[in-house]
């Protein structure tokens, strides 16, 4: 269901008052996990607003209160029965108020979360979404269910879902796929967020444009999998491309890629729309070992990855790499995982996200029966960051003395601090006003940390 196809009874400017609904008709939504869930709650606060329900920043204040919780970290169930204990009170106070679970947990757990805590009203799936104002709805009918569970993968309808997002900023997202064909072996977004769909290429540029004329400077193309996007022939190079040429956006981001799929012709796009496309590659390789690899079903070896590393940084000399890395996957040994710390030195990451395995339900990994133990993977884990930390340290070292160009997205006008992103991605602060919002401004780092650059404008 599009934003235009809810129902009457719910549409602005409609009857604002399904029954027995709190005139106030507030809804808060807690938001836990990765990118996707922040840019899900803000496309349910959107449509919740276009049925006439207000944000709140209180669950205190709320008649609806939403907790969008990601399963690809440790213990996210216990996460939502543990919130959700905290809503007891006000469920005592407020008969009224009605409890949903949404994203990842919801779609795993379906019908589950109801049954082991009374106090939720009602799940709903990443597929469902769009549906969330009538199921709320529903709930308030006087011959309701009481309870609703709609969490069904919708895979044969395309994937229609225009960008939905309240106080886009400078900088905002725009979904251009969803769901992953990949399955390795230790991931649950398959089944939590169902097979690959990419949205028509007309329609991310039509977003895009609208976006632009409510000031957005910067957009980060969103998908678990970009390097998977097609729209009949067109594929993720050729949406770069079509952004960069077909709108007036000043800047492209993108995440998040898969090493098997990143090719040369995305190199080569990059590098021809360097003006606008920010040359920052976050590129997960996981494990540097070539049996993990294999074990962890990525479909690449440790030399494969390595050479697309050699392919982007011949093609973009001035390449800024992240990645993400899981150690102590079942069945790492010691010198496999100094295999990791290896490639980790090679490639000289700038930015580096690292994890502990932790085994998810429905995957593959969590059924293997050499499980590393728990002291072992903290242990791999520290020396992997300090590894890590040394180098970084140096290597944002060259950025003192360059000028980099920063999209201010904060002000503090108290103190006169100003912060935003380099292409770079990188963090930089130097002093400013809320007349910088939104600019692109020349800034000379003078000091250089690991997580921040310090700088001062350069005049012209
Ligand atoms: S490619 Fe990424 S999202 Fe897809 S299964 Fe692998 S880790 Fe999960």
């Amino acid at each position: 269901m599009t934003q235009c196809e809810i129902p009457p009874s719910l549409a602005l400017n409609s009857d604002p008052t399904p029954t027995g609904v709190r005139p106030d008709r507030g809804v808060f939504i807690s938001t836990y996990g990765c990118q996707m869930n922040v840019n899900d709650s803000e496309r349910m606060m959107s449509l919740m607003e276009m049925a006439n329900f207000t944000p709140v920043d209180r669950p205190e204040d709320a008649s609806v209160i939403i907790i969008n919780a990601c399963s690809v970290r440790e213990k996210p169930v216990q996460k939502v029965y543990s919130e959700v204990g905290l809503y007891r009170k006000l469920k005592k106070e407020n008969p009224f108020l009605r409890i949903g679970v949404a994203g990842c947990v919801g779609q795993q757990e379906k019908e589950n979360l109801i049954k082991n805590q009374p106090l939720i009203d009602f799940v709903f799936g990443t597929d469902n979404i769009d549906e969330l104002p009538l199921i709320v709805a529903r709930l308030y009918e006087e011959d309701g269910p009481g309870k609703a569970v709609e969490a069904r993968f919708k895979h044969r309808e395309p994937y229609h879902v225009e960008t939905l997002v309240r106080n886009p900023g400078v900088s905002t997202f725009v979904n251009i796929m969803k769901g992953c064909d990949n399955f390795c072996s230790f991931c649950i977004v398959p089944f939590t967020r169902g097979r690959e769909k990419s949205r028509p290429l007309q329609h991310v540029l039509t977003d895009v444009r609208h976006l632009v004329k409510r000031g957005v400077r910067e957009v980060t193309l969103l998908g678990q999998n970009v390097n998977s996007y097609r729209d009949d022939d067109m594929d993720f190079a050729d949406l770069l491309a079509a952004v960069a040429t077909q709108t007036d956006i000043q800047r492209i981001r993108y995440t998040t890629s898969h090493p098997k799929d990143f090719n040369e012709k995305l190199v080569e796009t990059m590098a021809k729309h360097q003006n606008k496309i920010c040359e920052y590659i976050h590129l997960p390789f996981q494990s540097g070992n070539t049996d993990v690899l294999a074990r962890m079903n990525r479909g690449y070896s440790r030399e494969d990855y390595l050479r697309k590393i050699e392919m982007i940084k011949k093609g973009l000399p001035d390449v800024v790499l992240s990645t993400d890395i899981i150690v102590g996957f079942p069945g790492e040994t010691e010198e496999q995982f100094n295999d990791t710390v290896s490639l980790v030195e090679e490639v000289a990451f700038e930015t580096m996200f690292a994890f502990k395995y932790s085994p998810r339900p429905f995957t593959k990994a969590a059924r293997f029966e050499d499980q590393v133990d728990e002291d072992a993977k903290q242990s791999r884990l520290v020396r992997l960051i300090e590894a890590h930390e040394t180098q970084a340290f140096e290597i944002v070292k060259k950025y003192e003395g360059q000028v980099l160009e920063v999209l201010v997205d904060r002000a503090e006008d108290a103190t006169g601090k100003v912060s935003g992103r380099s292409t770079q991605n990188k963090n930089v602060h130097f002093l400013g006003s809320s007349a910088d919002i939104g600019k692109l401004v020349p800034v000379r780092v003078m000091k250089a940390f690991p997580n921040v650059l310090r700088g001062e404008r350069v005049m012209s």
